[in-house]
């Protein structure tokens, strides 16, 4: 059901802003990758009432998605594989001192949930 407390650009900038903080992440560090990634979770906050993962397919259900929820469960086995979450939004402190970029990384999420 959508919401009825859209949220805009700013809001969700602020939402992962304030995870990055608490969690001692960072965030994306090319600007427009960023943008891209605040921009579909908006969408996806809008249109289904939570903060789904921005670049996974969504069921639309909550409970079918709980494991999408940003940031998701795959997010800290992930950043500890790989530095960085699925979409390349979290990375951990260590990947971001390294100055690289966020790559593609292999679907974690078991395959029967896709
Ligand atoms: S992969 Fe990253 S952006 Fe996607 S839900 Fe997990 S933590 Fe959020």
């Amino acid at each position: 059901m959508p919401p009825t407390n859209e949220k805009t650009k700013e809001d969700v900038r602020k939402f992962v802003e304030m995870v990055a903080e608490k969690q001692g992440w960072h965030l994306h560090p090319d600007k427009e990758f960023l943008d891209m990634l605040i921009e579909g979770l908006m969408t996806n906050f809008n249109r289904f009432g939570y903060f789904g993962c921005p670049c996974r397919l969504l069921e639309g259900d909550r409970e079918k998605d709980k494991d999408l929820l940003c940031p998701c469960d795959y997010c800290k086995p992930d950043q500890e594989e790989f530095g960085h979450c699925y979409c390349g939004l979290y990375l951990t402190e260590e990947f971001f001192k390294t100055g690289k970029m966020p790559d593609g990384i292999p679907e974690r999420r078991p395959i029967e949930r896709w």
